[in-house]
């Protein structure tokens, strides 16, 4: 295989928004894709509803990606959430904003918007290989594949890599990309789980009864941070929105403790008066369900270390801030994103890998992490169509 063209290697959105870009401006684009079929974990996203992007302002958006912000400000400001949501719209697939601000197509799912854009991809004379697995480099800097069992040597004009990151390996990305880049003297950050759910030892009865439950509307501190939101018991531990939010702390801290505020929304003296008015012969459990709206999970968690105490005032301390040991992430096969890839310091402005020349890098195999809620999908399409206008400059 030898000819003129930009190579994208991994056809996740990062890889696919890049071919989208490239061959509009009248490239040729090959994209080659290890897996036999291409965005198996885009597809994977909308089985729970593909939150796409995030609408809050621009500000507040970047804050999500901590320490990558300054980084990545130029890169979405190329392509705001405005600019995903109205590519979306072109594909047909209209969106509509959740009540947490989370950006949905209103589908929900990920395929008729993905079936759509192969179709404009096709229609772009993008030609998408399956089945072809990148191994790394020849000596002469050639990159080196394997099809269907056979070796093959492919030199282009540039080179864009949008392999992912490390989580849920089975839907193509897995990490081993890693090695035939640290050969190269690319720098790569260990990867590590990221929006992944904790163990925690529940007793046998709360495990039985309430794995699968959410807690709704919930807060959890963790040292100086709280987040809110919604977060799942699982036989296992907890997992959900209001977890991931803290997750490169709970990480860098596991074992560690959090607290969780059932009602978040009423002040301490507020929840002491409804306890307080509570009908004298209920039982306590009906008065934490009637007074404060508690479901049973909620009420059943207050009693996961002991029979809470009647005192209205400890009980208040104990609902907004009951104590729960997170001892272990879960491992990063089953993490939603992965932290850890190739260094801002490893890439230039462009995205372009300081020590290989014509080559670049987009999405989640850069060393980013963001929450869940859009964030993770906005950063891939935008570093793609940075990379991909780079390219263009050239
Ligand atoms: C269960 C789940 C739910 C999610 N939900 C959301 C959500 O609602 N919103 C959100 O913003 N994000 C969500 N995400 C995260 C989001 O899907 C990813 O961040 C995003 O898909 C990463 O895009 P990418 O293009 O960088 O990489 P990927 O989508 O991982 O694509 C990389 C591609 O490269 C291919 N590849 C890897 N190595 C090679 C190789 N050596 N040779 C050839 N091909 C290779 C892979 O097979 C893969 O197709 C979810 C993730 C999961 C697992």
């Amino acid at each position: 295989m030898s000819d003129a063209h930009v190579a994208i290697i991994g056809a996740g959105p990062a890889g696919l928004i890049a071919a989208e870009i490239l061959s509009a401006a009248g490239k040729r684009v090959v994209v080659y894709e290890r897996m036999p079929s291409v965005a198996r974990k885009f597809l994977m996203a909308g089985r729970g509803g593909l939150n796409l992007t995030h609408s809050e302002e621009f500000e507040r958006f970047l804050t999500r990606y901590r320490d990558s912000a300054s980084r990545l400000r130029p890169i979405l400001e190329g392509f705001t959430h405005g600019d995903l949501v109205a590519w979306a719209n072109g594909l047909g697939a209209e969106t509509f904003v959740g009540s947490s601000g989370r950006v949905f197509p209103a589908a929900m799912k990920a395929s008729p918007l993905l079936r759509a854009w192969l179709t404009r991809l096709a229609k772009q004379g993008v030609e998408i290989r399956t089945r072809v697995n990148w191994l790394g480099w020849e000596e002469d800097g050639a990159l080196r594949f394997n099809e269907n069992g056979k070796q093959a040597s492919v030199r282009t004009d540039a080179t864009l890599f949008a392999l992912g990151g490390a989580s849920w390996p089975r839907l193509g990305a897995d990490g081993s990309w890693r090695d035939p880049f640290e050969a190269r003297g690319v720098e790569v950050a260990l990867f590590q789980p990221a929006n992944v759910g904790y163990t925690v030892a529940w007793s046998d009865h709360f495990r039985s009864r309430f794995a699968g439950q959410a807690l709704k509307n919930i807060a959890i501190r963790h040292l100086a941070r709280t987040s809110l939101g919604e977060a799942m018991i699982t036989a296992y531990g907890i997992e959900g929105g209001a977890i991931y939010a803290l997750t490169s702390e709970l990480r860098a801290a596991a074992p560690t403790g959090i607290r969780i505020d059932l009602r978040p929304d009423l002040r301490p003296q507020h929840v002491i008066e409804k306890l307080t008015k509570a009908k004298p012969g209920d039982t306590l459990s009906s008065t934490l369900r009637k007074s404060l709206n508690l479901p049973p999970v909620a009420v059943a968690l207050l009693y996961e270390n002991g029979p809470p105490p009647r005192d209205p005032e400890q009980l208040t301390n104990l609902i907004k801030a009951i104590p729960i040991t997170l001892n272990a992430p879960h491992g990063i096969d089953r993490a939603i994103s992965s932290a850890g890839g190739v260094t801002w310091n490893a890439v230039d402005e462009n995205l372009q890998l300081r020590v290989i020349p014509d080559a670049y890098v987009a999405g989640e195999m850069l060393d980013w992490e963001a929450p869940t809620g859009g964030y993770l999908l906005q950063a891939c399409f935008a570093t793609g169509v940075h990379a991909a206008r780079a390219i263009l400059r050239r």
